[in-house]
């Protein structure tokens, strides 16, 4: 198909308010971009559309396949885009990833390589470096662990459609940015833009307690953890631990008030108010990395009728 549509589908994401911070801190506002519009249905798209790109416009792949690591959205990205663009996509993702997104990424035909989800993401990372180096004439190693093009589709997009969006709102950036480690690639590129509108913006990483535990989320912090390369680590001003069970009572609270998302983004509304009573923060923002749909198979939706 002609891939300039779904290319220009990505990104320019609406900005919700939700007035539920209030409950928690009286007179905070929080914004949160919802992402699940994307047409991959989450925030990988807009890292992965730029990655991608120019990896065309190099000319890098030179008839090879496309190989990376995934936690399972940034495949779904990549094996849509790839569908559209006629450029074959190898995936190495753990096996922890939820079914829907394994059968989305095999849907769009793309190679599935699945790794043992005790081992985690860094397996699968390591994986799929051994796999380039070893078959340097199939692969081209995209590596979103350590491709500016991701942190800078955040920062060209994502960071400066909510300085845009909340320049009516407050006038200027928020006081607080709360998002979570995967690549890194959301909260290098949103924090180093907003940090260039207001020096003091806030930036808070939602870490989670457990792992595998929040999809999406590394832990970091444990011995031995991979740091992605593109995680700037001093745009991060706070680190605040978030467990499973605070992420997915966010989610059922937020699926009652209408927003339907998943754990990470549960984990981020968590934290955003947590900061806002913490340093009595007046505007926060935030994004809802994807939709509560692609995490049916994990029954955390299943709730009793009341
Ligand atoms: N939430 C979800 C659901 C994700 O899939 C990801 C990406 N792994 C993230 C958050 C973190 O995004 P980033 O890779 O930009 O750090």
């Amino acid at each position: 198909m002609d891939a300039v549509p779904l290319i220009a589908a990505i990104g320019n994401t609406p900005l919700v308010e939700l007035a539920l911070i209030r409950e928690v801190a009286p007179r905070a506002r929080l914004f949160a971009k919802l992402e699940s519009v994307n047409p991959g249905g989450s925030i990988k798209d807009r890292a992965v559309a730029r990655m991608l790109r120019d990896a065309l416009v190099r000319g890098v792949l030179g008839g090879r396949r496309l190989l990376d690591s995934s936690s399972g959205n940034a495949g779904i990205s990549y094996a849509m885009l790839g569908a559209a663009l006629g450029v074959p996509v190898t995936l190495v993702v753990p096996g922890n990833a939820s079914a829907e997104r394994l059968d989305r990424i095999r849907a769009h035909g793309a190679e599935l390589i699945i790794t043992d989800p005790l081992e985690g993401y860094d397996f699968a990372l390591r994986e799929a470096a051994r796999l380039a180096r070893d078959h340097p004439e199939r692969y081209w190693y995209c590596d979103q662990y350590s491709n500016p093009g991701n942190w800078r589709a955040h920062y060209d997009g994502t960071g400066a459609e909510l300085l845009s969006q909340l320049a009516p709102l407050l006038g200027g950036a928020p006081d607080a940015f709360v998002a979570g480690v995967g690549t890194g690639g959301t909260i290098t590129g949103v924090g180093r833009r907003l940090k260039e509108a207001r020096r003091d913006v806030r930036v808070v990483a939602a870490i989670p307690d457990t792992f595998p535990g929040i999809e999406g989320l590394k832990p970091l912090g444990a011995p031995g953890d991979i740091v992605p390369a593109i995680l700037d680590e001093t745009v991060i001003d706070e680190r605040v631990a978030v467990s499973m069970d605070d992420a997915l009572a966010m989610c059922r609270r937020l699926a009652r008030e209408g927003l339907f998302v998943g754990p990470s983004a549960g984990a981020f509304v968590h934290v955003a108010c947590q900061i806002a009573l913490r340093h009595g923060c007046a505007s926060v923002a935030t994004v809802l990395p994807d939709t509560g749909e692609r995490y049916i198979s994990t029954g955390m939706w299943q709730v009793r009728q009341a």
